[in-house]
């Protein structure tokens, strides 16, 4: 389709999904139980890190996702930094992980001390490449006493952690089956991926531990919030006592037996996140029907609407579409965003910011490749659609 033509209609269709007014690219809708259950913590005085409320929104993430354990957490970077401590990353260690993700999954990197190995993307997916990290790590890693190195710089590689694209879930279980043979841990960074799956199993339920996020502009929110999800009883015990300064129980002395964080998720905020799980399915419903509305007008474009691939379903987060070359993406972001539709270019890869761009990576060729096409549309649910 020509340009012209196509950014104009493209402008209309997303209008007659959210109306006339300035379209955000994804915002929250808070039409079931948030105020009375706010209400109800202040009525109450738990407000803060003890409180109702923050286990029931723990046993709420682990009986939605099928994890055995839910760990709360003030965000997400948080629940990743603890989630890779805990997996075993220490000071001067390797991860492996992607280039194209969100800051957050280096920055939780960084704070564990360890350094990033850029993995690429499939097209497809937008997530971890198996082909890429069997192909890195048969290049580059050296297994001795059951642990891996990286024969280059002689430091242990010591997790792996792919990040579930828009919740467009990746090949998780050739990654895992990928870093199983090299007895790395996997920590999957399913920040965007509630209510994703890949063959009936919630992504974040295929490595050694995964992290949620409930940040604002995610699928649903606790103002500011993240989840440590595990089968591991044991990691799960030492989750929850990082996360709340690593105090012994005792009904009043004060001893910590190692450098906690002051990372639990203060019950106003799970009080948030207890009523957006309450209309977490009827969310997904109704942002599943955006994107089938996307999808159809995408049909015969020549413009990619991006899908899960066969066996997976998606959370449909955020909606992707890949343009043909980097200047028609900018022609597209410049003329959406002039008209008050907000869209937005896919980040700029880690691999090129200051505090990466030393690292190791594998030529990240799906990467880049994506970096200069993916353009997020608008992927709230529209106003007027929860009953
Ligand atoms: C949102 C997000 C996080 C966590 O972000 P917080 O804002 O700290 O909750 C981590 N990784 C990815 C890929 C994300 O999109």
């Amino acid at each position: 389709m020509a340009r012209d033509d196509f950014f104009p209609t493209l402008v209309g269709q997303v209008r007659s999904i959210y109306g006339e007014d300035f379209i955000p690219l994804h915002r929250p809708v808070f039409e079931g139980n948030e105020r009375q259950y706010l209400v109800d913590c202040i009525d109450s005085n738990f407000v803060s890190s003890v409180g109702a409320k923050v286990t029931e929104f723990e046993e709420r993430i682990a009986a939605f996702t099928g994890s055995k354990y839910a760990v709360a957490t003030v965000n997400g970077t948080a629940a990743l930094h603890v989630a890779l401590q805990l997996a075993g990353v220490q000071r001067g260690d390797e991860v492996l992980s992607q280039a194209l993700t969100f800051i957050a999954t280096c920055n939780a990197l960084s704070y564990a001390g360890a350094e990033p190995v850029f993995i690429d993307v499939d097209r497809d997916t937008l997530g971890m490449s198996p082909e890429a990290l069997r192909r890195w790590l048969s290049a580059n890693a050296e297994v001795r006493d059951g642990q891996t190195f990286n024969r280059a710089t002689g430091r242990r590689i010591a997790a792996c952690v792919p990040m579930h694209t828009f919740g467009f879930p990746l090949r998780i279980a050739e990654v895992v089956a990928i870093c199983d043979e090299f007895g790395i841990p996997v920590v999957e960074d399913a920040a965007e991926s509630l209510g994703s799956y890949v063959d009936g199993r919630h992504t974040g339920t295929f490595g050694k531990l995964a992290t949620l996020s409930f940040n604002g502009n995610k699928v649903i929110t606790t103002g500011g919030g993240g989840m440590i999800v595990t089968d591991d009883e044991a990691l799960a015990k030492r989750a929850r006592h990082i996360t709340t300064t690593a105090k012994i129980p005792h009904p009043y002395e004060f001893v910590h037996d190692e450098v906690g964080y002051n990372y639990r998720l203060p019950n106003l905020n799970a009080a948030l996140g207890c009523a957006q799980m309450e209309r977490l399915e009827e969310m997904l419903a109704i942002k599943a029907e955006v994107a089938r509305r996307y999808a159809a007008f995408f049909e015969g474009t020549g413009v990619r609407f991006v899908q899960p691939i066969e066996g997976a379903s998606a959370n449909w987060w955020l909606n992707a579409i890949v343009l043909e070359d980097e200047t028609q993406r900018d022609a597209l972001l410049e003329y959406t965003n002039s008209q008050g539709v907000m869209t937005r270019p896919i980040w700029r890869l880690m691999s090129r910011l200051d505090m990466f761009k030393h690292c190791q990576h594998d030529g990240l060729e799906n990467s880049q490749w994506l970096e200069a096409r993916v353009v997020n549309l608008p992927s709230s649910v529209p106003d007027g659609a929860m009953r």
